[in-house]
């Protein structure tokens, strides 16, 4: 199965450049094939996208557009594919007559060569781009392999590139078993199965001693950084905006402490996603025929003032991205619950509903048949019980 992924790019001075050149340049390509194709059926031929290439690379390249030689040669190639694809589909009657690209209005991105694109620890190589550092790390591929489609696109304000690659499906024997997952605050995750033989708690790594002293840190840093704006400002105009004694990008200790927070926030960030990964691994080697997870409301629980920050910290739309595609792997089915099922509710062992279950009740105590355990197991193992309509 083909998955695709969007990476944020970390690009320099230089490389930034390149990219604004390089997109300048496919579109410059679709527009190019446009012109020349009107031209054409005005005489009365027809061109094809292959012509066009070929004049492009073996004459304008070498006399007058010589500047085609400083971004990756897939840049212009693509573009006049992509104008001659959008012809076909009009010509087709699939879509409206394809336009020309302008400057302020297109979709600022171009098409990077996938035969010399290459993984590195931080980032990738690219045919005349160099090492491009990346936020988070390209999905690793099997020898021999290649990303498909790789382009690179500004979205205002990032960078970003996009591939999109192939994942084989494991031949995996599934154990028959359901297992239900519930997120919290309290722990990450508590998982069991359907007769509670099997269950498991995922602790919450932001009690721990480690991100705790980070974001101690990250606190510290940040009020750092504000006292050194603060005291670069001496005084605020009308609208009681700082006027800074000298340029902000000029403050060198300003910009090392926002460098520090960047890291800080970085190094937070890598743990908290380390840890879900090794979380959700975990879960689909025990090889379970059936995931069930909460359908949450998570805009409904951020509203909670208090909750709202731990929830963030959490990163539940992360756990469940990362749990969904790891199981299509392993050819788990992933199940949502009903938001209005009621796992904290309902007893797991009778099925008694009570209904005046607070939610500073840690355990669940059955009034019905006296069953008496943790709140968040109760929940996880009716979610292993949920049956799909
Ligand atoms: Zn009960």
């Amino acid at each position: 199965m083909q998955r695709a992924v969007k990476i944020r790019l970390l690009p320099t001075k230089e490389q930034e450049i390149l990219f604004w050149k390089s997109a300048g340049t496919a579109r410059w390509a679709y527009n190019y094939f446009l012109t020349a194709n009107e031209q054409a059926y005005k005489e009365g031929r027809r061109i094809t996208d292959g012509e066009v290439r070929k004049y492009i690379t073996n004459v304008l390249k070498k006399t007058t557009h010589t500047w085609l030689k400083e971004v990756g040669s897939n840049v212009m190639k693509q573009g006049v594919k992509d104008a001659n694809l959008a012809l076909q589909r009009y010509i087709k009657g699939i879509s409206g007559k394809p336009k020309f690209k302008s400057r302020r209005k297109s979709k600022i991105s171009f098409y990077v060569n996938y035969e010399s694109l290459v993984r590195r620890p931080n980032g990738f190589q690219g045919e005349k781009l160099g090492v491009v550092k990346t936020a988070t790390a390209l999905p690793k591929l099997p020898k021999g392999r290649k990303y498909a489609n790789p382009h690179i696109s500004f979205d205002g304000k990032h960078w970003y590139l996009s591939v999109s690659y192939e994942v084989e499906q494991k031949k995996v024997e599934l154990t028959g078993e359901s297992v239900g997952i519930d997120l919290g605050v309290k722990e990450l995750a508590v998982v069991s199965n359907q007769d509670a033989s099997r269950t498991k708690f995922y602790k919450n790594i932001n009690k721990s001693a480690k991100v705790r002293r980070l974001e101690k840190k990250l606190r510290r840093a940040q009020r750092k950084a504000s006292r050194k704006l603060e005291a670069n400002s001496k005084s605020r105009d009308k609208n009681h905006r700082p006027i800074w004694k000298r340029p902000l990008r000029e403050c060198r200790n300003i910009q090392r402490q926002n460098k520090a927070i960047r890291l800080l926030h970085k190094k937070l960030t890598d743990i908290r996603n380390n840890h879900l990964h090794q979380i959700t691994a975990e879960i689909v080697k025990t090889k379970p025929s059936q995931i069930v997870m909460e359908d949450l409301n998570v805009k409904g629980m951020m509203k909670n003032k208090h909750l709202s920050k731990a929830i963030a910290k959490q990163k539940f739309y992360e756990f469940k991205r990362q749990m969904k595609y790891k199981a299509e792997m392993y050819g788990i089915k992933v199940v949502e619950a009903d938001r209005f099922y009621a796992s904290s509710k309902t007893c797991s062992h009778c099925g008694h509903i009570k209904k005046d279950l607070k939610l500073s009740d840690r355990t669940y105590v059955c009034p019905v048949c006296g069953a008496k355990l943790d709140r968040d197991l109760n929940a996880a193992i009716n979610l292993a019980n949920y049956k799909t309509a």
